[in-house]
């Protein structure tokens, strides 16, 4: 493939030939070899393929086949009834995600059954956002057979409430086993120009691991994969397309694990060569790992993902332990009106830090947490570079960043997150995106860039 008349750099328009899942030549005035498939870029900018460094891909797969029962598809409780009576089930069930209590409080199991009680015998579940919970109506309990054994299920005065916190492994083992397909989910994500992705799905394990290499090999799944999780994966790295990352580790606030525990695990990880990746979301997980960090010894590619909460104290210490920090800059623009109205003061200007961390030179990486955040990287980009939220209020204003450094944020290596940014070069892989536009042009509206052509090793994953 010849692509004619790339923006390699701004205003350095060049011709870019590929073979063999290679750049050949980046030149001008490259002639067009026999049979040699020619796109004009006329003028637009070839980039190195993005990353997304933080994603749930089955969780993605699923999401697109669920009704979204959150903002800002849903307000409130009369939209929620809507639409929950207007969905199709699939595989038996009607399954809502992106719930939040915004929309009609803590609602449990009598509230859908009161709500929606033409809906008494078809098995309803709702997720809240955050993932950690599903809410039942009473017939999808049935269909769990929550009333057999034991169940880690929600109970208050003696009974069900249809609510069921942190146990998704106990709910899959009673649902019918599904196989569910990548392609949509993954097409998306390379119409996007996403070649490759990180999944931090801290259950991930052998299955998980078996699963992604068959969507690799079936041709389901266009990306690489690097993939986090647990301690028992037996899997030889010798192919670019799936890799093992840092084991992930899910922190509560509420139940943390004694200090020395989780610095053996640190240590436990090192054994495996691994790095590791904490969930930390509140001032407390980050105070908490970095003592583990302290205790255990960080090195180079350990990661906090989210750093939701960063007051400036923080920061020294932060760039101190080398850590990367993968953020979600979407999540100022898609949740930044509910921070708006529960997080006051200084709080507030500690939230999804970006500029800071760079200024104190701490590795910074972008990541979709799709299906809890878009999985679009150029609305994540836009809203790290305005700061701004879906109902017009700024938050952290000066934690913006230049476009240039939020698409640097995806442009880092898969095991080298907020690294050195991958270029377009000869004999480097042909792993690239090519815009609908110039940088200069693109910089101007990040969430208006189209995609025309996404490359991995070469192979088309996308083409307008
Ligand atoms: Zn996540």
């Amino acid at each position: 493939m010849l692509i004619k008349n790339a923006e390699i750099a701004i205003g350095d328009i060049v011709d870019v030939r590929i073979d063999g899942g290679v750049i050949r030549t980046v030149n001008r005035n490259l002639q067009a070899e026999a049979r040699e498939t020619i796109v004009d870029a006329a003028g637009a900018s070839v980039l190195p393929a993005l990353h997304d460094h933080h994603i749930h891909m089955f969780a993605l797969a699923r999401a697109m086949d669920s009704v979204p029962c959150g903002p800002p598809h849903v307000q409130d409780g009369p939209e929620l009834v809507s639409v929950l009576r207007q969905s199709e089930p699939t595989d038996g069930w009607i399954r809502g995600i992106g719930y939040h209590e915004s929309v009609a409080g803590d609602i449990d199991r009598d509230w859908i059954d009161h709500a929606i009680p033409e809906l008494s015998d078809a098995p309803v579940r709702i997720q809240h956002r955050t993932g950690r919970l599903w809410i039942f109506n009473s017939a999808g309990l049935r269909a769990i057979s929550a009333f057999e054994g034991e169940t880690p299920l929600e109970v208050a005065a003696g009974r069900f409430t249809g609510r069921l916190y942190d146990a998704d492994v106990w709910m899959r083992a009673r649902l019918p086993a599904h196989q569910i397909s990548l392609a949509a989910a993954s097409r998306t994500l390379a119409k996007h120009g996403v070649a490759g992705v990180t999944d931090a799905t801290p259950g991930n394990g052998p299955e998980e691991l078996r699963l992604f290499q068959a969507a690799l090999q079936n041709g389901e799944l266009l990306q690489d994969v690097v993939l986090m999780g647990g301690f028992d994966f037996d899997h030889k790295q010798t192919a670019p397309e799936l890799r093992i990352g840092p084991v992930k580790f899910h922190l509560y606030e509420a139940e943390l694990p004694p200090l020395e525990e989780a610095i053996a695990q640190v240590h436990a990880a090192r054994r495996q060569g691994r790095n590791v990746a904490f969930h930390c979301v509140t001032l407390v997980d980050l105070a908490f790992v970095m003592a583990v960090l302290q205790g255990a010894g960080s090195r180079q590619g350990d990661r906090i993902e989210h750093a939701s909460v960063t007051p400036d104290t923080f920061l020294g210490e932060l760039a101190r332990l080398g850590v990367t920090i993968v953020t979600q800059p979407h999540f100022v623009w898609e949740r930044g009106d509910v921070y708006h109205r529960e997080i006051k003061g200084a709080e507030r200007s500690w939230l999804y830090r970006a500029r800071s961390f760079l200024r104190s030179r701490i590795p910074l990486a972008a990541g979709s947490d799709a299906p809890f955040g878009t999985e679009n990287p150029w609305i994540s980009m836009a809203s790290a570079t305005k700061r701004t939220t879906r109902g017009g209020l700024a938050i952290g204003r000066n934690e913006s960043l230049t476009p240039d450094d939020a698409l640097r944020m995806y442009l880092g290596d898969a095991g080298a997150p907020g690294g050195p940014s991958r270029r377009i070069s000869e004999g480097g892989p042909a792993t690239l995106c090519l815009l609908d536009r110039s940088w200069a042009a693109a910089r101007e509206a990040l969430e208006e860039v189209n995609v025309r052509l996404t490359l991995r090793r070469g192979s088309e994953l996308w083409q307008a």
